[in-house]
């Protein structure tokens, strides 16, 4: 048996990359080879961005490929849907190419499976036609998956309509091991119909994986996996090398700025790489965290970016207890002694981060899963507290500053934070659920 080399393809958002390239380097650490594909286009951007410059990562068991996504290097990619149809119509054409290169660089040990991410089912088609096999990593919750795996038995039960609307409000349980969740919550929230369609097709196509690897645990998410046996928990993907995928370049300094701080005193603000705020509401954010007895960390992209930030600080906002980053190192800031608490978006990926920092939460979810995330946070865990919105649909900064002291405060909260991190990081230590699932899949691979 030679070395497993998985070709991995993640679809080209930070949300994607980041767990795709936790996992490689993963898998690099167990003497895997793994060929990381990105568009021409992100890895001109992570380069840019400050990424290292050889193609070579963890000791040149890590190499970078490109292929074009299709689309013009002005058109914008933050229309997912554009970028998908691009990708879908170009790129299937171009992969059996790369892989044949590929293999001819390495005749001993050829591409043995293809891993993607979620809209990326296409190269599971073309790694099933040339004979070769396929897995699904996927980088939300293993909650929102079995949701979606799930679209055809809630359409017949009428729990949703064909284009993914709940017909009533209502609390569902999808098996009887999962806790029940409000069907507003699914993760296509929002989603129209051509997307939702295309959600449907992508479930289809994501069965050719044989498995559908999770980063999560099963404590976690108790029951999620009960939906599919293709299920596996593998998480959390918690490397700890740098991020070398970033699409910003990460400000550094902000760390010895947090050395600087009183334990547990930080309040940390981030919400991902996609959300965008609106000129009011992120005007009365900046003003609550001028409210706050705190200092603050508050992470606001940079407007050069076509769907950065372009919002306008307050003309009243004096923001000296704090500090402003256009991108922050987020899993050594999580990590960091003084930080108190994460006001998130909920993003999986930072969900998981926040996790497994032992940090609590403030809720602050904008779309598709990061509701779900949500009640998991509050109502599941009970690791962090939501906010409310006031009854304009602004989450006001009294309503921030309310919450913040009542999160902090809490010192059950904090304790189950602590007990929840030490449980799921222990799944990926030694003899742990999700290393032991990691082993089988590798061996499954070779
Ligand atoms: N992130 C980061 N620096 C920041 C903000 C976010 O490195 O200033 C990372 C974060 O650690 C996470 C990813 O970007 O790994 C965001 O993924 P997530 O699933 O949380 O949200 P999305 O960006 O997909 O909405």
């Amino acid at each position: 048996m030679g070395t497993p080399h998985f070709l991995v393809i993640p679809l080209p958002v930070q949300g994607h990359v980041n767990p795709l390239m936790q996992f490689s380097q993963v898998l690099a650490k167990h003497g895997c080879k793994v060929t990381f594909l990105h568009t021409e286009f992100n890895h001109k951007r992570a380069n840019t961005a400050g990424a290292s410059h050889d193609n070579n990562h963890e000791g040149s068991q890590i190499k970078l490929v490109t292929l074009p996504d299709g689309l013009d290097p002005e058109d914008d990619r933050s229309d997912v849907l554009k970028l998908l149809l691009s990708m879908n119509s170009t790129m299937p054409a171009l992969l059996p190419k790369l892989i044949e290169d590929i293999n001819a660089l390495d005749v001993e040990d050829k591409i043995t499976c293809v891993v993607v991410t979620i809209n990326m089912g296409w190269a599971l088609e073309v790694a099933h036609k040339l004979g070769i096999k396929g897995a699904l990593l996927c980088p939300a919750s293993a909650t929102s998956l079995a949701s979606a795996a799930c679209i055809p038995r809630l359409i017949e039960d009428g729990i949703i309509d064909s284009e993914g609307r709940p017909t009533k409000k209502q609390e569902i349980q999808l098996s009887p091991d999962i806790p029940m969740m409000d069907t507003e919550n699914f993760p296509w929230r929002g989603f129209n119909k051509t997307f939702f369609e295309h959600l449907e097709r992508e479930m289809q196509t994501l069965e050719l994986g044989d498995w559908w690897l999770c980063n999560t645990t099963k404590d976690l998410e108790p029951g999620a996996f009960s939906i599919s046996p293709k299920f596996l928990p593998i998480g959390p993907l918690m490397s700890n090398e740098s991020n070398n995928s970033s699409f910003w370049q990460e400000d550094t300094a902000c760390l010895q700025w947090l050395d600087q701080q009183p334990p547990q005193s930080v309040v940390y603000v981030a919400f991902g790489s996609l959300a965008i705020m609106e000129q009011n509401q992120f005007q009365e954010l900046a003003l609550a965290l001028d409210l706050l007895n705190k200092p603050f960390l508050w992470v606001v992209r940079p407007s050069n970016d076509n769907k950065g930030n372009n919002n306008a600080y307050p003309h009243d906002f004096v923001g000296s207890k704090g500090k402003i980053v256009g991108w922050a190192p987020q899993k050594k800031i999580l990590n960091h002694p003084s930080i108190a608490c994460f006001i998130s978006h909920c993003g999986w990926n930072s969900t998981l981060e926040g996790v497994c920092s032992g940090v609590p939460f403030l809720c602050w979810p904008f779309f598709t899963d990061q509701f779900l995330d949500t009640s998991y946070i509050c109502d599941v865990w009970k690791i962090g507290l939501g906010l409310d919105k006031d009854e304009n649909g602004l989450i006001s900064r009294g309503e921030i500053r309310k919450k913040v002291e009542k999160l902090v405060g809490n010192e059950e909260v904090k304790a189950r934070s602590l007990k929840l991190k030490e449980k799921t990081l222990n799944s990926v230590g030694e003899g742990g659920q999700s290393s032991k699932n990691l082993n089988m899949f590798i061996n499954w691979a070779k």
